[in-house]
């Protein structure tokens, strides 16, 4: 019998499904994977910066944040046509979804949404899936982002509702649900999940994935990043994120989110064969792969690798569901 797409889930259900024996749970998380997606296929992802850095916003592990002092070299917005040839150059590598991100608090209705709106139809024309994560923003500004032809919106929680705060003072969890509610009410697909390394328990992961997995409908896509640890940045002595607790959390997303995608985001580059390779049976179905070995600010496997590493799984790129325009 496939497994039911549920919104109800509660934390205690949550809870039990999180602390199985780790190869029970990863056993059920790849059955679950199984009947709702093919096993053979990962999506390759590619995230370009389009701005970067002097971010008004503290998140405390960002390297992008005025308020601390990564060294990150801020870039103004850049111009469309060279985006645009990144995201050519991304799809001849195998990339089928590109993503836009900016350092931005929020979006303003100014001449720089315009340009964005602009690399949204450059990019989408090109037949990729287009994302965009460009901070807060009103169901106005999301409908004119899906009038340009945007596949999907990036806005994650990042951890649970208690934990925010020891993360981020500039604005609330409630902030971040809203913006993802304004993206709802338009037909582009939802991107919204979390990082592990930020100090939070694992009640708090729980409770990030027992909100998640409330959303009606789920998000179509769940990033699980790992903390990047960045120096100068109030989380840069956090302990690694070990292993079983990655997957741990992939296949308890898989589990009670069983149709959307899993990407195994940031923190990838430190992972070896069998680690990526357990997150892909937990049911982690997409990657971030990148050209310079950069995602962002922060390190990310490249093409060649990924290429070579999805060869010797057998398994293969997942084409776009956008596939012309
Ligand atoms: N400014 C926008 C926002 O915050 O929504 C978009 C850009 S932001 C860099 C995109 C996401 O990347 C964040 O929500 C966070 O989850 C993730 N991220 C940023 N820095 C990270 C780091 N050092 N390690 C892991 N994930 C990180
Ligand atoms: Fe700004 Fe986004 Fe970085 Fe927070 S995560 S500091 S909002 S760029």
């Amino acid at each position: 019998m496939e497994a039911a797409v549920r919104a109800d889930w509660t934390v205690p259900e949550v809870h039990d499904i999180y602390h199985q024996p780790l190869l029970e749970l990863v056993h059920q998380a790849s059955v679950v994977h199984r009947e709702f997606h093919d096993p053979g296929q990962v999506q390759v992802c590619q995230l370009l910066s389009i701005k970067t850095g002097g971010c008004p916003e503290d998140c405390g592990y960002c390297s992008q944040s005025a308020h601390h002092n990564s060294g990150v070299q801020p870039r103004p917005l850049m111009g469309v046509e060279e985006v645009v040839a990144t995201a050519r150059r991304a799809k001849a590598q195998g990339v089928t979804r590109f993503c836009l991100g900016a350092a931005w608090r929020e979006v303003r209705d100014n001449p720089g949404f315009e340009r964005v709106l602009e690399m949204v139809e450059g990019v989408s024309g090109l037949g990729l899936e287009v994302c965009a994560t460009l901070g807060m923003l009103t169901v106005e500004q999301a409908k004119r982002l899906e009038a340009a032809g945007l596949y999907a919106y990036n806005h994650n929680l990042d951890t649970s509702q208690a934990y925010y705060p020891s993360v981020v003072s500039t604005r609330s969890y409630q902030d971040r649900l809203d913006t993802v509610a304004n993206v709802r009410a338009t037909s582009v697909t939802v991107c919204c999940g979390g990082i592990l390394g930020l100090g939070e328990s694992e009640d708090d992961r729980i409770a990030l994935l027992h909100t998640l997995a409330g959303l009606d409908p789920h998000p179509e896509s769940v990033p699980i990043n790992m903390l990047s640890k960045v120096e100068g940045t109030p989380l840069a002595d956090q302990p690694d994120v070990d292993i079983s607790d990655t997957v741990r959390m992939i296949a308890t997303a898989r589990l009670v989110m069983p149709a959307s995608d899993i990407r195994l985001s940031a923190g990838r580059h430190v992972m070896g064969f069998s680690d990526q390779a357990l997150c892909f049976l937990a049911g982690a179905n997409s990657i971030f792969s990148s050209e310079h070995n950069i995602m962002l600010t922060v390190p990310c496997a490249d093409h060649t690798s990924d290429r070579a590493l999805l060869a010797r799984l057998g398994m293969q790129a997942r084409p776009a569901a956008r596939t012309s325009q």
